[in-house]
């Protein structure tokens, strides 16, 4: 039985674009069926008001198999989505949202790895250590999307990250996971997490 992910989708973007992290169309999501290919919000869609007409499915080298609306691209950072599923092969789902916590935590490193505070949420997001000290990963925000595709790919496959998400600097944040279902949970925890950055900085000043 093929199973269609894409209510998951719909209705995780129906909540991350009432949070304020999806708005101006911005952000992007996807899910991998058993085959390999992977249905990804088409480019320019308002991320509120999505339905299964919104997507377009493509392979793992992103050529389109499937869009329902034949006037629809599949999304400008599809190629981030493929390295991703490229570099994780148990991986089911890739979620990217434009928040601004995710922006201004972004530039509190100027390195390429943002250490996280070790707070028990880490937990959810599968660290189960003591004072642990994990970094997320921080790529540059090149204009040229597949130039960053590329840094990602090179480096997860030399050094892949104690954690499911991603940052690019003043850009947004990725996560991925084994389903939608958790992929929507590392972004509310890894958005806690930011707050709770900003919210100690704003303490600390
Ligand atoms: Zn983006």
């Amino acid at each position: 039985m093929k199973i269609d992910p894409r209510e998951s989708l719909i209705s995780a973007a129906t909540h991350f674009y009432q949070k304020g992290w999806m708005v101006g169309t911005a952000g992007n999501l996807s899910a991998r069926l058993s085959d390999g290919s992977f249905w990804i919000t088409a480019s320019g869609r308002p991320k509120g008001e999505l339905t299964s007409q919104d997507f377009v499915r493509v392979d793992v080298e992103g050529k389109v198999l499937e869009k329902p609306n034949p006037n629809f691209l599949p999304s400008a950072e599809t190629i981030i989505h493929q390295a991703i599923y490229q570099c994780f092969p148990k991986v089911k789902a890739c979620y990217h949202v434009h928040s601004i916590e995710a922006n201004l935590v972004s530039n509190f490193t100027e390195g390429n790895g943002l250490l996280l505070p070790p707070l028990e949420m880490l937990k959810g997001l599968g660290i189960w250590e003591e004072n642990p000290w994990v970094e997320m990963p921080v790529f540059v925000n090149h204009l040229e999307v597949s130039k960053i595709a590329v840094e990602i790919g090179d480096r997860f496959l030399d050094s892949p990250p104690k954690v499911p998400a991603l940052l690019i600097r003043n850009h947004g944040v990725t996560v991925w996971a084994d389903s939608p279902e958790s992929a929507y949970h590392y972004i509310e925890l890894v958005e806690y997490i930011f707050r709770y950055m900003m919210a100690v900085r704003q303490v600390s000043m």
